[in-house]
């Protein structure tokens, strides 16, 4: 794996130029793709191009941390004049005509795309299966899953592609696939990074956050990102991480919820007991809490995704941009089968499901108690915090499942029970490597923390990170 800080020690010794950097990414993501399908375009053009701006830059002096060091952007990330598919038939031939505020920011500092990470169609999902590109594959052993949605970043991330990636986490897509690889990756607070440009799935849990290779990386990453853009009303500026990370965790209070730890396999039962106690070991005191509302916030979860995407993803109707059906017999023959033939199984089934929870007679029994339980769960997270400054929780209950394992929709949502109760309250939260399972596949820690306090939890994942060591591939 590579490392931004070391990538950057390359440069500013003059011992390898961005443009070499560049090449070998663009050499590595040549040779692995076929086997990963981590990638769902190389961008080696646009590589070189950058690489040759960031030398100039470095040799300019005083060029920003991330300057020369390539990474890995999602395909739901908006990249004028290179395709951004979502990995989706729909937007198979798309080419967005502006960048994404996240593109943007990172260009400005020398950044070098390697190439537009595979995910789930639409970032529904979380094994990578509903890709029309076909699934992403772990990079720790590609015959199991890279998890989803933001498995391709993940998998290209462990892979070494690229020091770092940007993902989008709607109700765990990064931290899920970042757990799945064995890198760590993090769900900044709602607002913390502007999503103009990101395609929208479920606009009020959306968010954009940074997978990498270690806890301090993930820092670099969110600072550079983070803070308000007036393009995107919901983003504001926040603390910045890097220079809070030193601070230790004397003192810090740990939440446990038995609610998260019930239905665990004894190695992930094991893995997240070693974590507690690398926590304590750094200075931190363990305290119980109570999280009563965690089982009602996935079908919450999966109703307001679905209504809210049901609504987003009306805008694909074949008369704009997109997909559109050859032969029809009138306008409304015309959206309906540019849509069943643009749309993959999940998202129609999504679509379906959102349509239905907002009719008139099913709003109040469905919608309305989502909203309901959405409170609820925010509420359990105040409590929390009341008395824990950090909840420290598994990421999945499960290590990555075969790809091609035959999961029912319900088994695949379950996989996220985790993770989506922080998208629900907004609050932030990160993944760190905090073990391997006996079949070696790596298991992951999850911190949540309090609106804004990314670097709180940051701290908390280093102190796991430098009692776990880390995955080999
Ligand atoms: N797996 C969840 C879903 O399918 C989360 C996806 C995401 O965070 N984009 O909705």
């Amino acid at each position: 794996m590579k490392t931004i800080a070391g990538i950057s020690e390359l440069l500013r010794s003059r011992r390898a130029s961005a443009a070499e950097i560049a090449a070998d990414c663009i050499a590595a993501a040549k040779a692995k793709n076929p086997e990963l399908n981590a990638l769902v375009a190389i961008t080696g053009d646009e590589a070189a191009r950058a690489a040759e701006k960031a030398d100039r830059m470095l040799s300019a002096g005083d060029a920003p941390e991330l300057c020369g060091v390539p990474f890995i952007l999602k395909d739901n990330i908006s990249t004028a004049g290179i395709a951004t598919t979502c990995a989706s038939k729909m937007l198979e031939n798309y080419v967005p005509f502006y960048d994404a505020a996240v593109w943007e920011s990172l260009k400005a500092r020398g950044a070098v795309m390697i190439g537009k990470g595979n995910m789930d169609e639409f970032a529904m999902g979380s094994t990578n299966g509903t890709s029309y590109f076909g699934p992403a594959r772990n990079a720790v052993n590609p015959a199991y899953a890279a998890g989803g949605s933001s498995g391709g970043v993940a998998s290209a991330v462990a892979a070494g592609l690229g020091a770092y990636g940007i993902g989008s986490d709607t109700g765990g897509s990064v931290r899920l696939p970042a757990s799945f690889n064995g890198v760590a990756g993090l769900k900044p607070t709602y607002g913390a990074v502007s999503r103009y440009g990101l395609i929208a799935y479920a606009s009020s849990l959306d968010q954009i956050g940074p997978i990498a290779s270690n806890v301090s990386d993930l820092a670099v990453v969110f600072d550079a990102i983070t803070g308000r853009d007036a393009r995107d009303m919901t983003s504001r500026d926040a603390e910045t991480a890097s220079d809070k990370l030193a601070g230790g965790i004397r003192g810090m209070r740990i939440g446990i919820a038995d609610e998260f730890f019930e239905n665990l396999s004894g190695e992930i039962a094991s893995a997240l007991e070693d974590a507690a106690r690398a926590l304590e070991a750094a200075g931190a005191v363990r305290v119980s809490v109570k999280f009563p509302r965690l089982r009602d916030a996935l079908p919450a979860y999966y109703v307001i995704a679905c209504a809210e995407a049901s609504s987003n993803l009306g805008r694909y109707d074949g008369l704009r941009y997109g997909h559109r059906a050859a032969e029809s017999a009138d306008l409304e023959d015309f959206v309906a089968r540019t849509r069943s033939e643009g749309f993959g199984d999940e998202a129609r089934r999504r679509i379906m499901l959102g349509t239905y929870v907002l009719s008139a007679g099913y709003y109040d029994a469905f919608y309305n108690k989502a909203l309901l339980i959405r409170r609820a769960v925010r509420n359990d997270f105040r409590r929390v915090f009341e008395t824990a400054d950090v909840l420290l929780t598994p990421t999945a209950h499960v290590t990555a499942p075969l790809v091609g394992a035959e999961l029912s929709p319900t088994e695949t949502y379950l996989t996220d029970i985790c993770t989506v109760p922080v998208n629900i309250a907004g609050v932030p939260a990160v993944s760190v490597p905090c073990g391997t399972g006996k079949n070696g596949l790596p298991i992951g820690a999850q911190l949540i923390g309090r609106h804004f306090r990314e670097y709180e939890i940051l701290r908390a994942a280093l102190a796991v990170e430098a009692a776990y060591g880390g995955t080999a591939i």
